[in-house]
């Protein structure tokens, strides 16, 4: 029974990712959510207003790669597509470890990637840029975030004694740093991507 193909079977085709939204994925969530500790597999899902713009699923090899497996809807049609993505380690102040992707394409080591072209690749490789007019605003979520980032463990995570609450308002504050500074990220089509 089992051949070529079918062994993707049971849950690529359902992944699916439509258009050029600018989708990106946290390895400092995946970790904080011990979803990288084993291998295994999970979905991850998007969403804009309430409204699903697309998801993939992830298929954790081992601690040091992971594949990223999705659909992609383009011009010439729909495209299942396996990115294979290294994952690296680095200490961090409170101990323990901060997790890392390596870029596909530039091997870059970074937290977020973002996709398109139906490739996965860090903002420099995407050739993502900030808005010349944001960069002061910008500058000050990056000052609070590595405040809020002092205070927190490895991957965001709650150290002992700090209160719940407290807790949950930084990791609030760091979601919107990144969130406004999304929302500011402009898109220059410097020249399209190709993939594979
Ligand atoms: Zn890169």
């Amino acid at each position: 029974m089992a051949k070529g193909g079918a062994r993707y079977g049971a849950g690529r085709p359902a992944y699916k990712i439509k258009g050029e939204q600018l989708q990106r994925i946290d390895v400092r969530i995946w970790a904080r959510r011990g979803m990288l500790k084993r291998a295994g597999w999970f979905s991850w899902s998007w969403n804009r207003g309430g409204v699903p713009t697309g998801s993939i699923g992830v298929l954790v090899d081992s601690e040091t790669a992971l594949t990223l497996q999705y659909t992609v809807t383009t011009a010439s049609g729909k495209r299942g597509i396996d990115e294979r993505v290294s994952l690296a380690q680095s200490a961090c102040n409170f101990g323990g470890t901060r997790q890392w992707f390596c870029c596909t394409r530039c091997v870059r080591r970074v937290a977020v990637l973002y996709l398109r072209g139906g490739r996965f690749a860090c903002r420099h490789c995407q050739r993502l840029a900030y808005s010349s007019q944001s960069e002061d605003a910008l500058d000050r979520t990056w000052t609070k975030q590595r405040k809020i980032e002092a205070r927190l463990g490895e991957n965001w995570q709650r150290p002992k004694g700090m209160r719940f609450s407290t807790y949950e308002r930084l990791w609030a504050e760091l979601r919107d740093c990144e969130r406004r500074r999304d929302e500011a990220l402009a898109v220059f089509v410097q020249r399209f991507i190709g993939t594979r």
